[in-house]
């Protein structure tokens, strides 16, 4: 079986053959550089992904704050990752950064806020002042 990829390593998107035969790839062409060879064995094998989705706050000026993994993980596993952080919740206030789960699935792999979430009441109190300017 032959699979096209497209090299993400770098802007310039090379077009990569690969080969694989008895889930071993066996070929690989079209990449300039090493670094698409590795790309693609690993994305013709067992595709990674950064896993960008949201997590419900508790008490906060909004009802979910943005979190992503903060390394790729295995493509195979998005569907079980994402049945886990749908059970998940997080008091406010959340920092960006800060780790909202780790340990995926007894991965590496960390789950981190992306923006803050206030308090709800900081938010209102803010609101108050900035409408009484
Ligand atoms: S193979 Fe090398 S040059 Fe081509 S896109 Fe990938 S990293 Fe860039």
């Amino acid at each position: 079986m032959e699979k096209k990829l497209t090299c993400v390593s770098c802007p310039i998107g090379c077009g990569i053959t690969v080969r694989i035969e008895d889930n071993v790839v066996t070929r690989i062409a079209g990449n300039q550089c090493p670094r698409g060879e590795t790309y693609a064995q690993q994305e013709a094998i067992d595709p990674m992904r950064v896993l960008s989705t949201s997590v419900r706050v508790i008490g906060g000026e909004f009802p979910l704050v943005s979190v992503k993994t903060d390394r790729p993980v295995p493509k195979r596993l998005i569907l079980q990752i994402m049945n886990y952080v749908r059970t998940l919740s997080i008091e406010a206030p959340v920092k960006i950064g800060q780790v909202v789960a780790e340990y995926l699935l007894g991965m590496s792999a960390s789950l981190v806020a992306t923006r803050e979430v206030h308090l709800a009441q900081q938010r209102t109190s803010r609101s108050i002042s900035e409408n009484s300017l």
